[in-house]
């Protein structure tokens, strides 16, 4: 027992019920019991490790209790067949690449580990899982080429008509097989309201079994971790002090990156940078926290106003205030702040920020401004062709279109047209394909 509700603490639930259930009973996160730290020597020889050696060793803890050695290899084999460069850009400031997956942007490897452990949950077991989830653009694209063809499991994307990138739209439209999107006539919040409802709702509940591949579920959440310890095998001789700045909305990737430290990782402090949705910044500004209703920016993917995992960070820290403040600075930044920072790295250096990961630049340079001997780094979240047409009113420039993305650009999209919760509800209750 691996895991317990951060609601009614006393839940406690193994690796893979908590991946198979995705949220608890009680509708609480799931949070790991212990975390118990990786030797000094791992941090020192780590250098001599390969990326999958590396990650096995992060996050066999957690998982080796449902998931055989060899099978937890092979996983995360499927999972990091990438790179995770880290690029200096200017002095004491680099940033670390995570858009080199199948649907570039960092989720490629929270989705396809997750899609890797429900698939081999669900082998041998006649049982299958739908995965519901909603979408404000790049989780759909990541989840649906994770989940591709794996056997026992079908994926069921909604996301907001009109309201995400042509690229984001075909990368979740154009798959089939055990894919299907939902084009869904309002907004991401209503998307999101309705994947809640169906998982209180009894009548598709008893009738089959439903996850969540949103951040909430531990098996997108924790491999995050990996990224922090890539970056620190880059920088290990360089460095002095680290600094990670991470483009935070719904907090899972920052909290990883915290998961991390506690495994004994050198970090020196961690920057949550954010757009208009300043919840946090504000928390840790006055302590309250109080969540609002989200606001669009050109750094959509973090448009959150109540972040789910923010209650995972303060676990962290035994909602210790002070000793969460020495770990956490967290700044918020305007869409035009962000536009000028595009510019400004772009006719310095040459380097194109897409919008989230210039976020991420400016709150590491905040810091940095009273820190100046420390090493910065921010993560790099997308591929700015995510966002073009910011990209193109920003910098006036035109990007060739990568061959990961060209795959999807000549395919015929395909998504079911629904308008309300009914709408849903019909779909999976109709389609026995759903059953359990
Ligand atoms: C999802 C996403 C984020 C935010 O990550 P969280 O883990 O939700 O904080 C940042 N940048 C991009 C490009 C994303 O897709």
């Amino acid at each position: 027992m691996h895991f317990y509700s951060l609601h009614t603490k006393s839940h406690t639930a193994t690796f893979k019920e908590a991946v198979i259930s995705g949220i608890a009973p009680d509708r609480g996160l799931y949070f790991p019991k212990r975390i118990q730290p990786l030797p000094p020597s791992f941090f020192r020889e780590i250098g001599a490790l390969s990326n999958h050696e590396i990650a096995f060793r992060a996050i066999a803890q957690f998982v080796l209790e449902d998931i055989p050695r060899s099978k937890l290899e092979e996983i995360i084999a499927n999972t990091l067949d990438f790179d995770f460069p880290l690029v200096n850009l200017e002095g004491n400031v680099s940033t670390l690449e995570l858009f080199h997956g199948p649907t570039m942007a960092f989720k490629d490897v929270g989705a396809r580990f997750m899609a890797n452990c429900l698939g081999h949950f669900s082998e041998g077991n006649n049982e299958k899982v739908t995965v519901l989830v909603a979408t404000s653009g790049d989780t759909g694209g990541a989840v649906a080429n994770g989940f591709l063809g794996v056997d026992g499991v079908n994926v069921v994307i909604l996301y907001p008509k009109g309201k995400v990138s042509d690229i984001q739209e075909r990368q979740l439209t154009t798959l089939g097989e055990n894919i299907t999107a939902l084009e869904v006539d309002g907004t991401f919040d209503d998307c999101q309201r309705m994947v809640k409802k169906a998982f209180l709702d009894h009548e598709i509940t008893h009738r089959q079994k439903l996850t969540s591949a949103n951040s909430i579920n531990v098996a997108r959440w924790l491999p995050q971790l990996f990224y922090y310890l890539f970056a620190f095998k880059q920088a290990r001789d360089i460095a002095g002090d680290i600094v990670f700045s991470v483009p935070s909305g719904n907090f899972g990737n920052i909290c990883a990156g915290m998961v991390a430290h506690r495994l004994g990782m050198p970090i020196k402090q961690f920057v949550a940078s954010t757009n208009a949705n300043d919840v946090v910044p504000n928390f840790m500004k006055n302590g309250q926290y109080q969540p609002k209703a989200s606001i669009a920016t050109i750094s959509n993917a973090m448009d959150v106003g109540d972040p789910s995992n923010f209650i995972r960070i303060q676990e962290l820290f035994g909602t210790d205030f002070v000793a969460l403040s020495k770990m956490l600075s967290s700044h918020s930044f305007s869409d035009d702040e962000t536009k000028s920072a595009m510019r400004s790295i772009y006719e310095r250096t040459g380097y194109i920020l897409d919008p989230h990961g210039a976020v991420g630049y400016l709150g590491l340079k905040k810091y940095l401004k009273s820190h100046p001997d420390r090493f910065g780094i921010f993560l790099e979240t997308a591929h700015p062709i995510k966002f073009l047409p910011v990209i193109k009113d920003t910098l006036g420039i035109d990007l060739p279109i990568p061959p990961q993305i060209q795959k999807v650009m000549d395919k015929q999209k395909v998504a079911v047209p629904i308008s309300d919760y009914d709408g849903l509800k019909d779909f999976l209750t109709k389609n026995t394909q759903f059953s359990k």
